[in-house]
């Protein structure tokens, strides 16, 4: 398929690379030019321009940092023109990005009135998952637009959920982040309060990784080092997965509980405690390094 891929960053770049070793026609673009420079060095093509990436692709594919960039990018702003009107009509637009349930609305709707097919598509399995085809996808849109979409994700993917309508992938991205938030913090808390108690860190694993309180956080995520040598603590908790996209994530979880009205009083404890860790210096551990925090407000 030709496919345009824009936003070369950690995420994109791989992703960008496994789609042209599977033999599509790949053609990228990012607005900065190291990141054009490090994917050219990786054997993609870059066009000029995005306009120019898009001019006759039947798919696009962007992988930004945030919300607002995907709209300025669909719509086009002052000083740069948009995707929607560059693209042949029909085109596919699969955006990647972990944005707001209601931008990536915004986002569909801008693309289906502009004559093109979209869907929303944001992934978990961070930069390693990206490097080796094993992202999860969390997928929106139509039926046939889902269908059209999933042979480029599974290159991409290892798994591909179709989640609902338009904005249900990034629903579903944000409600399983919010659950990982909430549980990898207290699980960071039993083992502080097993430490004052006097249990080991490897019999509470032992217990708990086989009872009823096994979960990602505390199997794959061991907020200390021994039980799970592959986990961050292992490392003094390089990433992983960031104190600031966990924030950033949390951020899109507040605001679709604002938006909602849910009662969502642990997960929004949750964002606070988040915004606190990335205020004091967390932004670039793994967010599991929270059980320092934990130890740090604790009573001696
Ligand atoms: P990144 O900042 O490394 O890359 C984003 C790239 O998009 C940048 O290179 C930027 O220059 C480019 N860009 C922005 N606007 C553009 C435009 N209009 N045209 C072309 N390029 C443009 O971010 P990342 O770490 O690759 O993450 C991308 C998305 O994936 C984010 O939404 C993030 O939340 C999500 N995500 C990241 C991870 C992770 O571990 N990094 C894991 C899961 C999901």
């Amino acid at each position: 398929m030709k496919v345009a891929f824009l936003g070369l960053g950690h995420m994109g770049l791989p992703m960008a690379r496994n789609l042209a070793e599977a033999g599509h026609d790949v053609v990228g673009f990012d607005v900065f030019e190291a990141a054009r420079e490090g994917a050219r060095a990786a054997g993609l093509t870059i066009a000029e321009a995005a306009t120019a990436a898009v001019a006759d692709v039947e798919a696009v594919i962007t992988m930004f940092a945030a919300g607002h960039q995907v709209i300025d990018a669909y719509r086009g702003t002052s000083d740069r023109p948009g995707l929607l009107a560059a693209a042949p009509e029909g085109a596919l637009f699969i955006d990647s990005s972990t944005i707001a349930v209601d931008e990536a609305r915004a986002a569909h709707a801008l693309a289906e009135a502009a004559g093109h097919r979209s869907v929303d598509a944001p992934v978990s399995g961070g930069v390693v998952g990206a490097e080796n085809a094993s992202l999860a996808f969390m997928v929106g849109g139509a039926d046939g637009d889902v269908e059209a979409a999933r042979p480029l994700l599974e290159v991409m993917g290892a798994r591909v959920v179709h989640c609902g309508g338009a904005g249900l992938g990034q629903a579903a991205k944000v409600c399983n982040n919010m659950i990982l938030a909430a549980s990898q913090i207290v699980v960071a808390e039993a083992f502080v309060l097993g430490e004052r108690l006097g249990l080991s860190h490897q019999a509470l694993f032992d217990v708990a990784s086989h009872a009823s309180g096994q979960c990602w956080a505390l199997t794959t995520n061991c907020p200390v080092p021994g039980p799970v040598p592959t986990s961050p603590a292992n490392r003094d908790f390089t990433p992983g997965f960031a104190g600031a996209l966990m924030d950033k994530d949390l951020g899109l979880a507040e605001k679709a509980v604002a938006l909602t009205g849910v009662d969502a009083r642990m997960g929004m404890l949750a964002r606070s405690v988040y915004r606190e860790f990335v205020e004091g210096g967390g932004a670039r551990r793994d967010f599991s390094g929270i059980i320092d925090s934990v130890r740090a407000q604790s009573d001696d």
